[in-house]
């Protein structure tokens, strides 16, 4: 099964992207956790990506359908992928496409989050994560169970450098300008399936996997 989620900065795509890829046997494919991955290990991509994510613009398009590339080729052993923050642009979305046809495969389906700017603003101006496992939370509606340390990891919380105010905003601007068009890319091709993202997270999850489950 090959699925692409959709949704502003902060709609819950990651948190979400995880849970399903779990319970439906997917790898779980961040383009973002790799890219910071990267930027932590200071590898050539790394330091490639580094100024644009700083100022929350996107990484060029290249660089990225590269790094699929490569994973898309590997033997995973799972049932599929679930790609979270990837496609963020018509040409990513159009590679992608290429990329599977060769495989003889396409998606299944596109996940669209729907949270409106408000939500997103509040949303991330309260997101913390762990840097060992990555996991996110939100004050105050997903807190951690000791306050400021992860549930799993027991480490202290940290703040992503692009959750400020000033990034933010840029991020939903690019967001606006270059990934929501992908919402009638997929329409176009009958695979777009929206969920109102701003209900219970647990609420969102059973409806993610039904609908995936009656794909
Ligand atoms: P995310 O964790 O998905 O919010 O991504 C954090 C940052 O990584 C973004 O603001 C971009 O700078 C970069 N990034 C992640 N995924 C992509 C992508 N598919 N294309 C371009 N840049 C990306």
């Amino acid at each position: 099964m090959l699925l692409v989620m959709l949704g502003p900065p902060g709609s819950g795509k990651g948190t979400q992207a995880g849970r399903l890829a779990e319970s439906l046997n997917l790898v779980h494919f961040s383009t973002g956790d790799m890219l910071r991955d990267n930027l932590k290990r200071e590898t050539e991509l790394g330091l490639k990506a580094r100024e644009y994510m700083e100022k929350g613009d996107l990484v060029p398009d290249q660089l990225i359908l590269d790094m699929i590339m490569e994973t898309l080729s590997a033997d995973t052993g799972k049932d599929g992928f679930i790609f979270d923050g990837f496609p963020r642009t018509i040409p990513q979305a159009e590679g992608l496409d290429k990329m599977l046809e060769r495989m003889n495969n396409k998606l299944d389906a596109a996940l669209n989050l729907q949270v409106s700017d408000n939500e997103v603003i509040k949303r991330l101006s309260g997101r913390y994560f762990c840097p060992k496992c990555q996991r996110t939370y939100n004050y105050p509606a997903n807190l951690p169970k000791k306050e400021g340390y992860c549930d799993v990891c027991d480490v202290p919380l940290q703040k992503r450098k692009d959750d400020t105010e000033a990034v933010v905003k840029n991020r939903l601007e690019v967001y606006k300008k270059q990934t929501e068009p992908l919402i009638d890319y997929y329409d176009r091709k009958s695979i777009l399936q929206d969920i109102d993202g701003e209900r219970e997270i647990d609420v969102i999850f059973g409806d993610l996997v039904s609908q995936a489950r009656n794909l």
